[in-house]
């Protein structure tokens, strides 16, 4: 039987090597790939691709799964082995189910519509967009009954990017959320203007930004020895290896925030694939346990971490090194108010952490609703506008600022949106467990000491890879499943001293 199993984890190396040679591609498409190359590109890639899935769905696959999972599952639930299979089976039944003639539909309409979606945005033109975005609508639904549901279609969809979660049960966390959050809202927007960030605008040489956050990643612990960081229009992580992840930032002259927390926030999704453990390379167990669980990672060191007080502290010195004169007469807590300013948002990317969930159970409320027919794609423009008016107090003056603004529908996702609120939430509970493992630990980035906080979540977390499915990783490392009150507790406890009330 073991011989089973090395021959099934030979062919899945193989997959992910094929699939890794892709991601090699697509990271050079967005970092320095001439815009001419774009059409041999999506060839190369989509080759690739092709290449990737056939092997992986392979009958021989089917049958090394189902012969060894039974053996793999009696070495213990935790072992390298039934965890392996669980994976593998999974991604493996997934695959199988979606016939080539709608993979091939699904990626030709996605195409188009990121066509007319960038012309659309360009132009603010929202009925431009609407048939792509009911043709994407029409195909997930499709997707949907494919893959099988109990409550809603969205439930299938949010699987692919949260495994285990729905929509019922992510309604009463929102509801909550919203509730926790209006109130602090309306107290820093009563005293708008009384935290100031001019002191983080400016001028600021591109290169030099790009020196600095090279210095505060590598300080994080990011390893640059499997790694390294570029820029991009639009910042991202990719992971080629266990010892090649790589990250991108980019630098806005005239606003250095942009950089610093482009930079931690993928850097904090980069520790995380490069605290995989080396016998996971190549298998199904490389990677996060989930798109929430990721987004958990990146928030808790740009958010938790990098806008605290004692990372301000530390980050000071490092600012007057690199932008000598800028920041001679600028305080710590100064810096800290600064990069906390919080101000209602018509961008989802801009808005601050007190903002940013309403700016998610918007898109989450919008998904559904198209989703099981509650609201016609021509509505969609009036309810965006009519729920930024009762979040935020504000409405977009043109669609490109409001129901345009994102790539995520454009590229097929209908159900990736809550995985970046599960990711705050969690965020904020890894902060709680600390509270209790590595007493103190709050302080530990005033001295630059950033290694015991990712060795707790190396141990915890990164070591674990693909292993569990987020809401048992979470059951087993901290004792819980996701709560709204750490997070709420956070935000309340940070604004309220930051805005005073
Ligand atoms: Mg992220």
């Amino acid at each position: 039987m073991e011989q089973k199993f090395l021959e099934l984890k030979k062919k899945l190396s193989e997959v992910a090597a094929v699939n890794s040679a892709a991601a090699v591609l697509g990271w050079d498409q967005q970092v320095y790939m001439p815009a001419g190359g774009a059409e041999a590109r999506a060839a190369s890639v989509s080759a690739l691709e092709e290449i990737a899935h056939v092997k992986f769905t392979s009958d021989e696959t089917g049958r090394l799964i189902s012969e060894t999972y039974g053996w793999a599952q009696g070495l213990g639930e935790d072992s390298f082995e039934a965890s392996f299979l669980r994976a593998a089976r999974r991604d493996y039944d997934r695959a199988i189910k979606l016939p080539a003639e709608f993979v091939g539909e699904f990626s030709r309409a996605t195409s188009a519509t990121i066509n007319a979606w960038t012309g659309a945005r360009a132009a603010s033109d929202f009925a431009a967009f609407a048939p792509h975005l009911q043709k994407i609508l029409d195909l997930n639904l499709r997707k949907a009954e494919i893959f099988g549901y109990k409550a809603s279609p969205y439930d299938a969809l949010l699987d692919l990017y949260e495994p285990g979660a729905t929509k019922a049960a992510l309604e009463p966390i929102f509801k909550k959320l919203a509730d926790g959050l209006k109130p602090v809202i309306r107290e820093i927007n009563a005293r708008a203007g009384s935290v100031s960030n001019e002191l983080v605008k400016g001028d600021f040489d591109e290169n030099t930004q790009l020196a600095l956050v090279n210095e505060v990643v590598g300080a994080l612990g990011y390893d640059f020895n499997r790694g390294r960081q570029d820029r991009s229009a639009h910042p991202f992580t990719t992971d080629f290896s266990v010892n090649d992840v790589r990250i991108t930032t980019r630098t806005h002259r005239d606003y250095l925030p942009a950089a610093i927390y482009g930079s931690i926030h993928e850097c904090g999704h980069a520790l995380y694939g490069q605290g995989t453990p080396k016998n996971f390379e190549f298998t199904p167990l490389a990677g996060g346990a989930s798109l929430g669980m990721h987004e958990s990672q990146s928030r808790f060191w740009e958010n938790i971490v990098g806008r605290s007080l004692p990372f301000c502290r530390w980050l000071l010195p490092l600012l007057r090194k690199h932008f000598p004169g800028k920041f001679d007469k600028v305080g710590a807590e100064e810096l800290y108010s600064a990069v906390n300013r919080s101000a209602p948002s018509m961008i989802r990317v801009e808005s601050d952490e007190a903002n940013y969930n309403l700016h998610i159970l918007l898109r989450f409320e919008i998904e559904t609703a198209l989703l099981e027919g509650r609201l016609k794609v021509a509505d969609a423009p009036e309810f965006w506008n009519a729920r930024m008016r009762e979040y935020f107090g504000i409405t977009p003056a043109k669609a490109s600022e409001g129901i345009l603004q994102d790539i995520h529908w454009s590229l097929g996702a209908i159900g990736y949106f809550p995985t970046y609120t599960l990711g705050n939430l969690i965020s904020a509970q890894l902060a709680e467990k600390l509270n209790t493992d590595l007493p103190g630990w709050k302080e530990l980035p005033e001295r630059g000491d950033f290694a015991p906080i990712l060795n707790w979540l190396r141990k915890h977390i990164h070591s674990q890879g693909r292993k569990y499915l987020p809401e048992q990783l979470l059951k087993r490392e901290l004792g819980e499943g996701i709560r709204v009150e750490p997070f709420l507790n956070y935000i309340q406890d940070k604004y309220s001293k930051l805005y005073g009330f």
